[in-house]
């Protein structure tokens, strides 16, 4: 799993990181951003329901194929 965070569509809305803290915070302006060494997920399965959460679809997660 690779999560990225589109910070040109995120709107600050916090949900992410409420969903899922031990994977994503919010930085200085509010955006959302990853813990270190958390692009991966860590396993967490909160992850999928933060990007659910988004309520502008800001966060993708990409599964590796094959
Ligand atoms: S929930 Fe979406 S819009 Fe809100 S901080 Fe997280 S990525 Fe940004």
């Amino acid at each position: 799993m690779h999560i990225e965070i589109d910070q040109d569509v995120c709107i600050g809305a916090g949900q992410c990181a409420l969903t899922a803290p031990n994977v994503f915070t919010q930085d200085d302006d509010g955006f959302s951003t990853l813990l270190p060494g958390m692009a991966d997920g860590g396993g967490d399965p909160l992850v999928k329901e933060a990007a659910r959460a988004c309520p502008v679809h800001a966060i993708t997660i990409k599964e590796p194929t094959g």
